[in-house]
């Protein structure tokens, strides 16, 4: 026997069994875009690696070691999408969507990161993403996070996830910070660990987010952002946490959430959980006025969010909140002989025809009846058909109820669909 090949480490197949509950997930969020007037985007799964250098920012987790990048047979750098905003803007600004207009978008579909895989953390991954342009105002940041708040609520999630919110304020607020924190990190230097004293000069905000909880302490004390905003991001900071007060949504501000991508500004939020260990965050966006126009557009303002769908439907199963699975046919036809045989595929393309919506699965592959009413079982299917010789020779078929306490019927082929109808 030839040795087998594997999937690549960290990507997943999906199973049959897994697919309902993802296509859930799925239909909830493309019913909650549309309910929000949002349109859905598709771009490649594979860009110009410059486009996340110059978007993610050089010196991120991100670009410094998790991209899939090749250089292809023309010899351009490619590299695996890590994540959709960029592209998104990407095929705006090229499209002409977003100069002068609003858009409100949203896309879904894999990403890749070559991370650690664990619980939660996969090197192909699936995002759900949605991004509002044109729109600088707070309203916008609200209804953007009213709409994962109806994502919550939709799949039953809302206690178990809580909303997180910070300001990263105007560029030259941030730069202002930045001082500030290097000077402080700078004191406390000997009790930095490795990967912080290497981001201190290169991308300092970052070390706030370091998850080693041997630096809780020093980052606690660590100068806070919020006392270094702008006048106009501290309104628009205060402005959206009265509207989601407005709309119920429990929040908390978080002066350390920072986010791992350059191009946030203003706006940051992260809907996190403690059900899935330290892979906790479901959910994150914020707003990135600068993106659009550090990418070759006209400056516009925007605001999205993207969430992970393996968390998302982890976090579904491990609190059983999943629909079960369902069957896969409503009628299963099965037939006894030869002449049956060749008429039961017939019998049911007709019946396709006349009842569209039915789910129809046929009998291959012959066998005893015994065999055959338990494969109808097993499709969960309500209705089993039999096709016998006899029956057929005088136009006829055999209904049998698979669920219900019912005696079989043998009626009028001319008159399964109208029988049927009622039923299936
Ligand atoms: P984390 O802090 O968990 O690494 P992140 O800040 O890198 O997340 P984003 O780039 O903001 O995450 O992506 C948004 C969402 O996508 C995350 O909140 C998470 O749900 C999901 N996600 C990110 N990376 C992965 C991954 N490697 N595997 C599975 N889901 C992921
Ligand atoms: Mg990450």
């Amino acid at each position: 026997m030839s040795k087998q090949i594997q999937a690549i480490r960290g990507m997943n197949d999906c199973l049959p069994t897994d697919t309902p509950a993802w296509q859930h997930v799925e239909q909830i969020l493309r019913q909650t875009a549309a309910s929000y007037g949002y349109s859905e985007i598709r771009f490649p799964i594979v860009e110009m690696t410059e486009l996340f250098k110059r978007s993610i920012g050089e010196v991120t987790d991100i670009v410094e070691k998790e991209m899939y990048t090749f250089t292809d047979r023309n010899g351009d750098s490619l590299t695996l999408r890590p994540e959709g905003t960029a592209c998104c803007v990407r095929a705006g600004n090229e499209h002409g969507l977003l100069y002068n207009q609003e858009q409100r978008l949203w896309y879904t579909g894999p990403m890749f990161r070559h991370e650690r895989p664990q619980k939660g953390r996969y090197r192909q991954f699936h995002q759900f993403g949605l991004e509002a342009f044109g729109i600088g105002t707070p309203d916008i940041d609200a209804e953007v996070i009213m709409l994962t708040a109806r994502l919550w609520q939709q799949l039953g999630l809302t206690p178990y996830v809580k909303l997180e919110l910070n300001s990263l304020g105007s560029t030259e607020a941030r730069a202002a910070y930045r001082d500030a924190l290097v000077s402080y990190l700078e004191q406390h230097k000997g009790m930095l660990d490795e990967d912080s004293l290497r981001r201190m000069h290169s991308n300092p905000l970052r070390v706030l987010d370091s998850k080693n909880p041997a630096l809780t302490e020093i980052l606690a004390n660590a100068p806070k952002l919020a006392d270094y905003l702008d006048e106009d991001s501290a309104t628009h900071f205060a402005r959206l946490q009265q509207l989601l007060t407005l709309a119920g949504i429990e929040f908390s501000v978080n002066p350390r959430l920072v986010r791992g991508l350059d191009y946030y500004n203003k706006t940051v939020f992260e809907w996190v959980t403690t059900e899935l260990g330290s892979q906790g965050t479901v959910c994150a966006g914020g707003r990135y006025d600068g993106l659009v126009e550090q990418l070759g557009g006209k400056a516009t303002p925007a605001v999205g969010f993207a969430l992970g769908l393996e968390r998302l439907v982890l976090l579904l199963q491990s609190l059983q909140l999943l629909p079960e699975l369902p069957a896969i046919a409503d009628i299963y036809l099965m037939a006894l002989g030869e002449q049956a045989e060749l008429a039961a595929l017939s019998v049911a393309e007709r019946l396709r025809a006349d009842l569209p919506s039915a789910r129809i699965m046929v009998h291959c592959g012959g066998g005893n009846l015994k065999k055959q009413i338990k494969r109808a079982d097993k499709s969960g299917a309500a209705i089993g058909l039999i096709v016998g010789e006899d029956e057929l020779a005088r136009g006829e078929i055999t209904v049998k109820w698979l669920r219900e306490d019912k005696p079989q019927q043998t009626i009028l082929l001319t008159e399964l669909a109208k029988t049927l109808a009622f039923t299936a």
